[in-house]
This record gives structure tokens, sequence and C-alpha cells, in this order.
């Protein structure tokens, strides 16, 4: 097999290859840093590449499988995880030059439950700074583009992640999604992007950005491979008081006829002609498969972008304000005294994106503003969970497009005027706290990548990844 064909293969594949011996997780994790060598020129996906810790872990793989100790499917696949996710002894940077040298002391508990299932990690990819954007274009330490055309962006805010998987540097990787930043990059890098339940993944060892809507979620070529590293990392948690007990997940259950409710909010004047067109072919496929399609509405899609804004800034602020040049981070030299340091300190430290942010949320959170914003915004999040559960009583899943475009070019604001109108279709699911799959669907006439999301009710991922698997055989 040339070096090619293996990695075409996903990790149910890898794992059956490894297991009869076609080649070594050596082999693989070599084959995956050549990848790397390939690519990385044009797709930038890596902020940390640790060859020799991947080599080491993978041939540690090779001697337990040898000695018949071998840990399950994840034994020996490569994996990349987002630089806002602490990997003891790594750089964690957050794309960001206040992190820049900042060493993490300890594994997050997505990074140890993978170490523990053998899997080996192969680097760090580049983000938005501190998960802010959709473009990846906000990383104060590299560039990153589209693996399917470099001069479109990858999409963000875990872009690396996303690029990484779709340029086959790696056969999954982490990402994080707090607004739809898995599921958005997935949808613009050809490849599946679950952001789970809120709370079925721990995010202890996550650098926090918005707290009550940060997940941790899983970029990776099938809803299988998906599912495998889902189970191996979501469950209860000592060190995350909002981590649940993990959901079950058996993809090989009968599909009962689906009930599914069609989005009907994101008209032909919010998404562009070809996401349209996707939209269009799910539901003639799932109805081919005996689903059941009603149009079901979600309330305020321009609202619901607003409050999203509101209370993520707000969180934000607060969360990014231990990064003072004396806790953690970067320190500027010169201060006289406290106040001094710490303006200086953050000043030079985040990009301006993430001081609008910033600045943005305190104002929100003023004791004049508050009313009028930050607890307005979270009435209208009350107002999404109550419909989206409404609409989950009588649906089994929601059906919509994952972003309202495909991949646009670097540089280029898509319509309708603002990057955050990239979030559209995915922040329902954060603010309500559902569990959302981009899966990808074919590509346009430009060979980009297309995407719809599927949306179901907390803890039902199973759900979800059973279904992907109808768009799988629907795009063969
Ligand atoms: N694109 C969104 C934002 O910029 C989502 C970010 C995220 O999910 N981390 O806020």
């Amino acid at each position: 097999m040339s070096v090619k064909e293996l990695l075409q293969n996903g990790i149910c594949a890898h794992a059956a290859h490894l297991q009869s011996g076609d080649y070594s997780s050596a082999d693989l994790t070599r084959a995956c840093l050549e990848q790397m060598d390939a690519r990385e020129n044009d797709v930038g996906a890596f902020l940390t590449v640790d060859a020799e810790g991947a080599l080491t872990a993978a041939r540690e793989s090779d001697a337990r499988r040898a000695r018949g100790e071998c840990r399950g499917i994840l034994d020996g696949i490569p994996f990349a995880l987002k630089d806002n996710i602490c990997a003891r002894g790594l750089r964690l940077t957050c794309a960001s030059r206040i992190l820049e040298n900042y060493i993490a002391p300890y594994d997050a508990t997505v990074t140890a439950r993978l170490k523990d299932a053998g899997a080996v990690l192969v680097g760090k990819t580049n983000m938005d700074e501190f998960a802010m954007g959709s473009t990846t274009g906000y990383s104060a330490l590299g560039q990153t583009s589209n693996p399917w055309n470099p001069d479109c962006v990858p999409g963000g805010s875990s872009g690396g992640s996303a690029a990484a998987v779709g340029a086959r540097e790696v056969p999954f990787a982490l990402g994080s999604d707090t607004g739809g930043s898995v599921r958005q990059p997935a949808a613009f890098c050809g490849v599946y992007g679950l952001k789970p339940t809120y709370g079925a993944i721990s995010r202890y060892g996550l650098a926090s950005m918005a707290s009550s809507l940060d997940c941790i979620g899983i970029l990776a070529h099938s809803a299988r491979d998906t599912a495998a590293v889902f189970s191996a990392i979501a469950g209860k948690d000592g060190y995350d008081a909002t981590a649940l007990d993990a959901p079950r997940i058996d993809l090989d259950k009968l599909l009962k006829p689906l009930r599914v409710g069609v989005v009907a909010d994101f008209t032909k004047d919010r998404v562009s002609a070809d996401v349209w067109e996707a939209m269009q072919r799910a539901i003639a496929l799932l109805s081919d498969r005996g689903a059941v399609l009603e149009e079901v509405h979600l309330p305020m899609p321009e609202e619901a972008l607003a409050a999203y804004s509101v209370i993520s800034c707000a969180e934000l602020s607060s969360n990014l304000s231990r990064y003072d040049g004396v806790h953690f981070g970067r320190r500027a030299a010169g201060a006289t005294d406290l106040r001094t340091l710490y303006a200086a300190s953050r000043g030079e430290g985040f990009g301006a994106e993430v001081k609008r942010r910033v600045l943005f949320g305190m104002d929100m959170l003023r004791a004049e503003n508050r009313e009028r914003y930050y607890v307005r915004a979270q009435r209208v999040r009350e107002l999404i969970l109550h419909k989206m559960t409404a609409l989950s009583e009588r649906y089994d899943l929601l059906l919509s497009p994952t972003a309202p475009t495909v991949a646009f070019e670097k540089g280029k604001t898509p319509p309708p005027a603002s990057l955050y109108y990239a979030d559209l279709c995915t922040v329902y699911a954060s603010l309500a706290g559902f569990p959302a799959l981009s899966i990808p669907f074919g590509f346009d006439g430009n060979g980009l990548p297309l995407a719809v999301q599927l949306t179901a009710r907390p803890c039902a991922e199973e759900l979800l990844l059973r279904t992907a698997s109808v768009f799988e055989e629907g795009v063969r």
C-alpha cells in the first residue's frame, strides 16, 4: 500500500490494518509526518509538531500490540489538538502572542483519555486567537489555508484542526465549538464536525472562551470514526462539574423512521445558491430513505446571532481577565506599577479582535447596560431553548445548512456584510446546548466542499451519527 493510499483510510480502517499487521503505528505516524512535510507549506494547519513524541508513542503502541495488549480501536492512531487544549509539556498558545511561550503543565481530560486509549498526539493546530473568529485569520501565530483551495479560508476558529484532517495529515483532530467553531470549519474543509451536547465532553484543560457555551468537538472522516473518538473521550469527569454521563453509541442499531424538521428560516436570501441546493438534495435524500420531513421555524435568526454575541463576549471578557502578565502569559517590559503592567501586557499581547470582544463584553456587563443587553440576550437564549425543546419533542432531528456559504476567499468578507454572519446556522445548538453534526455533502462547481447540519435533542449523539451514514451512502 502506498503512503497516499494508506492516508485515505479513516480511523476504523487503520485499526483493522494495524490489527492485521499490514502496517504499524510507527509506519502510519511516519506517513502522517510525511504528509505534513508535503502539505504544510500550503495548508499551515499546525503551530507545534511533536514528531519525536509521536514516534515514541507510536512505537509504544506497536510494542503493546505485539504483546497482545492493544487498548482498542484508537491504539496507535495519530491525532492533533487545537492549540487551546492542554497537552502536558507542549506549548499552549491559543494562537495569541500573550501565550506564545506558555507550556501546558498538565493534560486536558480529553488529552489524557486519548493517550490512555493509545492514540498518538502529533501536534497542536492553528486557530483564531482565543477561538474568536470564523476564518482562522485572527491567529497571531500563523496562516492556515483551505486544503481544497489555498486561496480560500479553512473556516474557524478550529480551522487548523479541520484543515489537518481535510489535508489527510491526521485521521482525526479535536477542536472547540462555542458558536460553531468545529462545525463551520468542518463544513469548509469537507470533514465531519461534531459539537456534542453541552457537558458531554469534559472541558477540563480547555482554555475557556465563553464557559456556558464552550464544547470540545471532534473532526474526522466518517460518522463511525467520530463515534469511536466520542466514546473514548465523553463522560463524567471529577474535574468538570458540568460533565455529563456519556451517552452510549451503537451505530449498528436499526434506524427507525425519522421525523425531521427542516429549518425554513435560512431562506434563499440568507444562504448562497450552492448551500441552498445542497439542502434540497439533503431533503430529497432523507425523504427517499423514509424520513418524514416537515418545515419548522427557529425564532429570530438575527436576534439569535446578537444574543450569542452579547453572551459570549460577556463571558469571555471575564474569562480572559486571567491573562494579565502576572498569573499567565507574556509580561510587558518596563512597567512601573501594577495597572500599567496589566494594561501594557494585555495591550501588546492581545490582537484586535480579542480586544474588541473584551471591551464589548465589559460594556455589556456595566450596571447601566446589563438589563438592556445582557439580561435581554439571556431571555432570547431562554426562548430559543424553549422552542428547540418543543421541536425536539416532535422531531428526532433538525436539518439545516452548517454555514450560509462554502469556504470564501481570504480577505473577502462573505455576503451579507459581516463575518459574524458565518455563525448564523450554528449558534442555535450552542445557545440551547444541543448536539449538532456537520456532515460533508459533496462539492460545488469550484471543487469546494458542501455540508449540511443535523441537530438532535440532548445526549442523542448516537442518532446524529447513525443518520449521518445515510449521507455517506447518498454521496457515494
Ligand atoms: N465564529 C464564532 C465566533 O467568532 C464561533 C467561535 C467559536 O465557536 N469558538 O464567535
